[in-house]
């Protein structure tokens, strides 16, 4: 009984393998890829400063914008910010309800576009994370005009990666790789603040 188990398991996995190999015998392109994370759950940004980390790891050079929230320290920052291959820009100044002054919130987005866009041209640069891209356009600070043509003239060989929730089609539309990330649960609605670490 228990060998003919075994028996079938391996036969399956034997063509599962098969088809595994297959697939990946057949992707044999490289390219520099666009990366949209979205959706309402936790691990948009998370994600995105993994990714740096696994670019470092190969000894390759990231640039990371956060718009926004740039007011707000994470822990990525903290490691990353002194790296040697890691550009890091803070480019905004908060949330709207907390800056509430509109136009300087334009400025602080558009200055940091304008140092993006800089990371955008330059093929050193392996990876962009482009965090909390997709608020700049649902808040109207920068139009999609200004925003496509710096990501889709980039170099071939460079990733960015855009999160934020609620993205643009526009973004949806030209990237390679999309994830929603689904809100299930989070601590915050049980009274939990931001916890050093996981949060932040
Ligand atoms: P993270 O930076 O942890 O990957 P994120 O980028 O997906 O989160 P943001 O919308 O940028 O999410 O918000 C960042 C902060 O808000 C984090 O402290 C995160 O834990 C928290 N957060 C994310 N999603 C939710 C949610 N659905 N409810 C409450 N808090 C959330
Ligand atoms: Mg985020």
């Amino acid at each position: 009984m228990n060998d003919e188990t075994d028996q079938r398991h391996k036969e399956r996995a034997q063509k599962q393998k098969q088809r595994v190999d297959a697939k990946i015998a057949a992707a044999t392109e490289d390219k520099g890829l666009l990366l949209v994370i979205t959706g309402n759950g936790k691990g948009k940004s998370s994600s995105a400063f993994g990714m740096v980390a696994r670019t470092l790891g190969y000894g390759h050079k990231a640039a990371v914008f956060q718009f926004i929230k740039g007011a707000e320290n994470v822990g990525e920052r903290a490691f990353f910010a002194n790296h040697p291959d890691v550009i890091w820009e803070k480019c905004g100044e908060g949330f709207t309800w907390e800056t509430q002054n509109r136009q300087r919130d334009i400025a602080a987005a558009q200055a940091g576009w304008e140092k993006a866009k800089q990371a955008l041209a330059n093929p050193e640069i392996h990876l962009v994370i482009l965090d909390e891209l997709t608020y700049l356009v649902t808040y109207r600070y920068l139009s999609l005009d200004e925003i496509m043509p710096a990501i889709n003239g980039r170099p071939p060989m460079q990733h960015v990666v855009i999160t934020g929730r609620s993205a643009d089609n526009a973004f949806i539309d030209a990237a390679d790789t999309v994830s929603a990330i689904r809100d299930v649960k989070h601590a915050f609605r049980a009274g939990i603040r931001a916890q050093a670490g996981i949060d932040r």
